[in-house]
């Protein structure tokens, strides 16, 4: 089937990665169902349902008609409504897009909650853009993919360059078109329906995750040196929850470069950092020249910043091999991803063949989407819980993830493949659904 895949989306390689990824490790499980195979299972679950393509146009500060491209991927509804990000970033593309969407559909089943996947975006970034000008795209993107999205049909959310800014402006336009006030995005502001935790959500859920993992090993996180790519919502409200129990955060990152400091950060100069990222929305670099920190202009904080925890939170693809193996050599015992897809196929292959707890984001990021669930679950019932509800109930979905992953994925040698358990988890429920459901 994947090289049936590859003939037919010749141009797509993130996407080509997550379905070999997946096929392969759920490979023995799919097999003792030959029913699936009869019912050609596997290829419905990994070609999206549908997908939309627009132009955006909008009208940059100087008068400038500037076009962009939009999408939505919705990809599979088995078990609930499409739900899934929106990444504006001028890499994004079909192939990104619909990795990021099929991946959505397996991490949605792990929550435990009633969700299927999508995903969406945009090649137009934010960086760099007034206000006003992410605004007029905003609301440009809108006009256009409001008539496809809905409480029940299908609620997009933020994801790289999409914030709680952008959301606003989104969820704006939405209403104004929909003419309605109803729970169709989630990492809504706290006054129009968000639900609170949701930005810290997946940040703090996989700060959860890691815990559940270091457990299995009576391990924990005071005095760990972890480092973290990114600077964005994941990573910096990772770096909180670390803080809050102790570890020390040794490196964080923006696109340019990344600072290394090998002392741990502190609490105030994280609020640097949150102040810097969201409201000046400057670079990684001025916190080195504030501080005087290291500063590695281009790199990733992988090779330089010995750490004994990696929590990768900016990228798809940001680990190779080579910086999985100086990890590896530097003493890190154990990979928590933030990220989606963030270490290539050759790095999980180190990854567990040096036997270091390794999470995929699938079931480590999966925080950010069960908080989601619990906003929409909140704008159904019109109320609003309060953060320790809706913290207790993360970290018992997180608990919950990492169960259904030791379930699946242990190994008769005791270790743990967190890839097998997710996937094998996240693919059989939304299997038994499509069976139940028929040929559609
Ligand atoms: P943000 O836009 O808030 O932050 C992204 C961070 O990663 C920024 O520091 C950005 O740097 C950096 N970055 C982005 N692209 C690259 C690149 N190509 N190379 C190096 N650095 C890069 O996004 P989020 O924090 O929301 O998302 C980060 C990751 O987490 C993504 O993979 C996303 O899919 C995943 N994720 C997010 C969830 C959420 O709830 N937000 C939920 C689950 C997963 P710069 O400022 O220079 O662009």
């Amino acid at each position: 089937m994947i090289s049936d895949l590859k003939r037919r989306f010749p141009h797509e390689p993130e996407y080509i990665q997550a379905v070999e990824e997946v096929v392969t490790s759920i490979e023995e499980a799919y097999n003792e169902h030959p029913e699936f195979e009869r019912y050609n299972l596997i290829e419905r679950l990994c070609i999206p349902d549908r997908i939309y393509t627009f132009r955006v146009s909008w009208v940059d500060d100087k008068g400038n008609v500037r076009n962009n491209m939009g999408y939505r991927i919705q990809h599979n509804n088995a078990i609930g409504p499409y739900k899934g990000g929106v990444r504006f970033h001028s890499s994004v593309n079909l192939s990104i897009l619909k990795f990021l969407a099929f991946e959505q559909t397996f991490k949605n089943s792990l929550t435990t909650l009633a969700m299927g996947g999508a995903k969406g975006g945009s090649d137009f970034s934010p960086r760099g853009k007034s206000d006003m000008e992410v605004m007029r795209f905003c609301q440009a993107f809108m006009t256009e993919l409001w008539r496809h999205i809905g409480p029940d049909t299908d609620v997009p959310a933020g994801d790289i360059g999409v914030g709680g800014r952008e959301v606003g402006y989104m969820y704006g336009m939405y209403k104004k078109m929909a003419l309605e006030f109803t729970g169709t995005f989630t990492g809504k502001g706290l006054e129009f329906g968000g639900s609170k935790i949701r930005p810290e959500a997946t940040g703090y859920g996989n700060v959860y995750f890691l815990l559940e993992m270091l457990k299995t090993r009576g391990l924990d996180l005071w005095g760990k040196r972890v480092a973290i790519s990114g600077s964005g919502n994941v990573a910096t409200y990772t770096a909180e929850k670390l803080l809050e129990l102790g570890a020390k955060v040794v490196s964080m990152s923006d696109s340019d470069g990344s600072i290394y400091v090998p002392e741990g950060i502190t609490r105030e100069q994280l609020d640097y950092i949150f102040k810097l990222k969201n409201i000046y929305r400057g670079r990684i670099r001025e916190f080195a020249e504030e501080y005087g920190c290291q500063y590695f202009e281009g790199e990733r904080p992988w090779h330089h910043a010995v750490c004994d925890i990696a929590m990768p939170s900016a990228t798809q693809n940001e680990i190779d091999g080579d910086d999985a193996r100086a990890l590896i050599a530097n003493g890190c015992i154990a990979v928590s991803e933030g990220a989606n897809m963030p270490s290539t196929p050759e790095a999980i292959r180190e990854f567990q063949a040096a036997h270091i707890l390794y999470a995929p984001g699938k079931a480590a990021n999966a925080g950010g989407v069960s908080v989601s669930g619990l906003e929409m679950a909140q704008n159904s019932q019109k109320l609003n819980w309060s953060s320790e509800e809706v913290d207790r109930k993360l970290k018992e979905i997180m608990t919950d993830i990492h169960n259904q992953c030791v379930k699946y994925g242990k190994e008769s040698d005791g270790y743990i493949n967190y890839v097998r358990g997710a996937n094998v988890a996240g693919f059989m429920k939304v299997a038994k659904a499509m069976m139940a459901q028929g040929v559609l």
